[in-house]
């Protein structure tokens, strides 16, 4: 996929369609505000298209050694590493982030693919001798069948590979539903893994928004569902798939919280904080949005951080000087523009306001700049809702205890981090907040592949977090085998429950 075509598909048993429906959304490119090209919005016979494309392939598939399946692995993981720079520069035509945050993206969601390249190892089971006189016993993981993926706009690339590799190498068939903001990306994917030697139907990419989403919900042939995006939807999609007997993974949204303790090193903190909290806009799941000043904290950071927010250099993606591109839609826009006014008329403190950015020839562009709100309390809506763009909350709380029981008491337990010099108060914090991932002077602690990726509360619904070994637990189901040979020593009928001996 040299260019991109006017008319983004899906792609189905191994070929592109434009689907059965004429519903088409604007894909736009976010730098000049244009529409840039269509996408296809599926209808529910093109996700029964898909269903039936997968099931016809799975049996095979499934039946295919996890060798094998792990060799694939092993080229797409390849032809990501060659196409880094292909998929790079998609993400930032459709998404707007600067292309070497798109290329760290690509990266990211690499190393998944290098975590699956281990599958055969990944699906050893246990064996047991002897659990009874004459009797073994092993247990072994076999695939789901069907999966599904749900995407959101933010990591077009990274979090549909969160999912891609370990549901595939485990020997299930997917079926992808990216956003519909980003939807090229997915494509190129499906390019990629056809390249691998990826047999047609093990894996299909179907664009669309919420119709697509519910026939996927519904569709008795799918198996699982894997969710990333917003709070709100992720719940829906956790409840309704439950209903639907289906496996469910859904992770929603954030406010990730830095503390930041007196003591820390407050050059490192601050750098930290311009990354975490401005990086790719703030568009990050685990951006960092809310920084918690202890003590006397509060005036050396905002001290620090106020020049180098007004510093940032806000561009187009591909502009190598930008730090910052624009936000992905005018409706997002809108919308973050709305809380950096929310938090004006609540009585947060504007330190720096980056609602009017000066960017000549890019009137157009969905752009705004970092802006920095003091003082901000628990009760405003700039504290308890996400704002998903470039504006970083900085709270003052008295002590460790009260900062602690912020972080606590917030509905989303994402990512979470705590800058400090003394390892009292980081072993506490590690120990005592209620997130998934936590950081200790690592401002965005994102697990490796091998690790695995999840938050706590309403940041994730379901039992398990995304690749890593958790990755392989949702994508295959636990058999326990318990076998006995008539050579062995004959026990007669046994009328009770048996026990050991
Ligand atoms: P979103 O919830 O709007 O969309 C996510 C997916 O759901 C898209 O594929 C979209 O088409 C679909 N969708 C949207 N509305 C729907 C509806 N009403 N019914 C059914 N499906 C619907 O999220 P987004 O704006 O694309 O992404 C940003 C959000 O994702 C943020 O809240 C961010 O925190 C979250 N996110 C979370 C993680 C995580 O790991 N927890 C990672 C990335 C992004």
């Amino acid at each position: 996929m040299t260019t991109l075509p006017d008319l983004v598909g899906h792609v189905i048993g191994g070929r592109t369609t434009e689907g059965v429906g004429t519903r088409r959304a604007d894909v736009f490119d976010p730098s000049t505000g244009r529409v840039a090209r269509a996408v296809a919005l599926a209808e529910a016979a093109d996700v029964d298209a898909a269903v039936a494309s997968a099931a016809a392939a799975w049996p095979k598939w499934a039946a295919t050694s996890p060798l094998a399946r792990a060799r694939i692995m092993f080229r797409f993981r390849d032809l990501l590493d060659r196409q880094t720079d292909a998929l790079a520069r998609i993400i930032t035509a459709e998404h707007g982030k600067v292309l070497s945050d798109a290329r760290g993206e690509v990266v990211r969601g690499m190393e998944v693919a290098e975590f699956a390249c281990g599958v055969p190892e990944l699906l050893k089971g246990d064996f047991t001798e002897e659990v009874g006189r004459g009797i073994d016993s092993y247990a072994t993981r076999q695939p789901l069948g069907i999966c599904a993926g749900i995407t959101p706009f933010n990591f077009p690339v990274m979090v549909p590979l969160w999912m891609i590799p370990v549901a595939l190498a485990t020997g299930n068939c997917f079926i992808l539903k990216p956003s519909e903001r980003d939807p090229s990306a997915s494509v190129l994917l499906a390019e990629l893994l056809a390249e691998a030697g990826l047999p047609d139907g093990v894996f299909n990419v179907v664009q669309g928004d919420k119709v697509a989403v519910e026939a996927i919900l519904a569709h008795p042939g799918i198996h699982a569902v894997s969710f990333v995006g917003s709070t709100p939807i992720a719940e829906h999609i956790q409840r309704t798939a439950i209903a639907h007997g289906k496996r469910v993974q859904a992770l929603g949204g954030a406010k990730n919280h830095m503390v930041v303790m007196p003591d820390a090193d407050m050059d490192q903190t601050v750098d930290a904080l311009m990354g975490s909290a401005y990086g790719s806009a703030g568009e990050r799941c685990m951006a960092i949005s809310v920084a918690v000043a202890v003590g006397g904290a509060g005036d050396a950071l905002v001290e620090r951080l106020a020049p180098r927010v007004r510093a940032l250099k806000i561009g187009p993606g591909t502009d190598p000087e930008a730090e910052m591109g624009p936000l992905v839609t005018r409706t997002h826009l809108d919308r973050v523009l709305g809380y950096v006014e929310a938090g004006i008329a609540e009585g947060a403190e504007l330190v720096v306001d980056g609602r009017a950015p000066r960017l000549q020839g890019h009137e157009g562009g969905f752009f705004i700049g970092g802006s920095l709100f003091d003082r901000v309390t628990p009760d405003m809506r700039i504290y308890r809702e996400e704002i998903f763009g470039p504006v970083l909350a900085v709270v003052r709380a008295p002590d460790f205890a009260a900062a602690l029981e912020l972080v606590n008491a917030h509905e989303f337990g994402n990512g979470t981090a705590i800058f400090t010099r003394d390892g009292d108060s980081a072993r506490a914090f590690a120990h005592g907040v209620q997130a998934g991932m936590v950081g200790i002077n690592v401002p965005i602690p994102v697990p490796m592949a091998f690790h695995s990726f999840g938050g706590w509360k309403r940041s994730l619904f379901g039992d398990h977090a995304m690749h890593g070994r958790e990755g392989v637990r949702f994508f295959t189901k636990l058999k326990t085998v318990t076998s006995r040979w008539p050579t062995g020593i004959r026990a007669g009928a046994e009328l009770v429950l048996p026990t050991l001996g």
